[in-house]
């Protein structure tokens, strides 16, 4: 059942964060963390104010459950406490401040769904549409309607930050209050195996295939990390099987097409693309604006006084294009930075307050990773990149890869000719029209070229 960790543990735990984080995060934010208690899968961690804990369980609750769960603990999550709430529960991960939400409703037999907890903050209220992610929007509030089933599974896919969890979470808190007769679940693939290796340990494996085949609606969050383990997978493909059989909706998410993840069965495959797949896109310049525009409206409440300057979102907006999460993140620290030191959110405080992030923005793509992406997606040598080969199956890889250097590097075509074996800036324009070319009609290449532009941008 239940184990351990001794501090020495956790010790080795922190010395890994330590290099994670960077000497000072760690200094500031971890060091002062307190190890309570491990058990059952729920480490306790103690923060010494509810600043920090709100603070850490936002920004660190990520690398410190990756670190926790690296060193061979198994952890299902995170609690953040202060001192003085240790007699109320604590605080869960994601969920600072937030107005409880049911954990998991009720089943007619009352065994409670083992589904992880939803974050408030998730509604379909609070999600910004743009044309990135339109489509899986609008794919997420038809199954919030909890009308007859269309399509199933509703698969969503996209680069990590995009809104995955975000729609799902919206889902359930939807059909909580549209459809509360409905048995809603919610968990990602990591929980779903940590509760298949659970209930096989404890031999209640049959209560564990009742339990999920008894829910009206079924939400797995990142599937990819089933990829590889096989009785888990074996397992979610039964369940899976079970509740289509029935009619019943299931949503899954991952971070990239079916087709896509190494080490998933064929057949879970083939299952999952019997569906509707929506791809979230990388966000651009006027979704991000607008994320920042909802979240500072919400932050105006909570810190009355504060002023933001003209142009401060639209610079973020413009510089931080990795991902919604690493947006919000540096608009949180903005805030708790200024109204720490009671200051007005200025350009100048927003370069002074994110250095690192902007920094972080700035790293340019390489051809070399460029190259070295694409070989690998398509199984060529890198030395064929610059090689002279001219046979199909190398020269594609080869055209595509010039391609992305064009688009993802500010290269020009005598440079990106010399890094591809001394070609001539003429060959390189060749192939970049044939790609672009090829791009419109060559479906799987349009869909190649898109996940090795997310590898790269990420
Ligand atoms: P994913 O699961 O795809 O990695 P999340 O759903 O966890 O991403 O989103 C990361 C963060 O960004 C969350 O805090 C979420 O609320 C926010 N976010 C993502 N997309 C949007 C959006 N379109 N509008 C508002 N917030 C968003
Ligand atoms: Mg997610």
């Amino acid at each position: 059942m239940g184990w351990k960790m001794t501090d020495e543990s956790w010790g080795r735990v922190c010395n890994e964060l330590q290099k994670a984080v960077g000497e000072n995060n760690y200094a500031t934010w971890i060091a002062p963390l307190r190890l309570i208690d491990l058990a059952d899968g729920i480490v306790q961690l103690e923060a010494p104010t509810k600043f920090m804990r709100d603070w850490v369980s936002r920004n660190f609750g990520e690398p410190i459950l990756r670190e926790l769960r690296r060193s061979g603990h198994i952890v299902e999550r995170i609690e953040f406490r202060v001192p003085e709430l240790r007699a109320t529960p604590a605080a869960k991960i994601a969920k600072p401040a937030a107005k409880p939400v049911p954990k998991a409703r009720r089943v007619a037999d009352d065994t409670e769904l083992p589904g992880a907890p939803l974050d408030a903050r998730f509604t379909f209220d609070r999600f910004v549409v743009g044309k990135p992610n339109e489509l899986a929007h609008a794919a997420a509030r038809r199954v919030a309607e909890g009308g007859p089933v269309t399509f199933n599974p509703l698969f969503l896919y996209g680069g990590v930050g995009l809104g995955k969890t975000h729609l799902m979470h919206a889902i359930a808190h939807e059909l909580s209050t549209r459809r509360p007769e409905l048995r809603v679940l919610y968990l990602s693939a990591e929980q779903f195996m940590y509760r298949f290796v659970q209930a096989l340990r404890e031999r209640q494996i049959m209560d564990f295939k009742e339990m999920f085949r008894s829910v009206d609606v079924l939400m797995v969050d990142d599937v990819q990390f089933i990829a590889g383990k096989d009785s888990t997978q074996e397992e979610f493909f039964h369940t899976f099987n079970a509740l289509v059989d029935q009619g019943k909706q299931i949503v899954i998410s991952a971070d990239r097409a079916p087709g896509e993840i190494k080490d998933l069965e064929e057949r879970i495959k083939s299952r999952l693309q019997c569906g509707l797949i929506v791809d979230l896109h990388p966000t651009d310049y006027e979704l991000r604006l607008g994320i920042l525009q909802t979240k500072a409206e919400a932050y105006r409440a909570q810190y009355p006084g504060l002023v933001i300057a003209n142009g401060v979102l639209e610079f973020l907006a413009h510089r931080i294009t990795t991902n919604v999460r690493v947006l919000e993140g540096a608009l949180t620290r903005l805030f708790a930075f200024a109204s720490l030191v009671g200051r007005d959110i200025t350009l100048d405080l927003a370069q002074e307050c994110l250095a690192d992030i902007l920094l972080n923005s700035d790293r340019k793509v390489t051809i070399e990773e460029i190259q070295r992406k694409v070989a690998e997606h398509f199984n060529v040598r890198l030395s064929d990149m610059i090689g002279p080969k001219r046979a199909r199956p190398i020269a594609r890889p080869r055209q595509v890869a010039m391609y992305l250097a064009k688009h993802l590097t500010t290269r020009s075509l005598p440079e990106i000719g010399r890094r591809f074996g001394g070609r001539d800036h003429t060959t390189i324009m060749h192939g970049i029209r044939k790609i672009e070319e090829l791009k419109g009609s060559d479906h799987q290449l349009a869909e190649d070229i898109a996940l090795l532009r997310r590898l790269l941008e990420s």
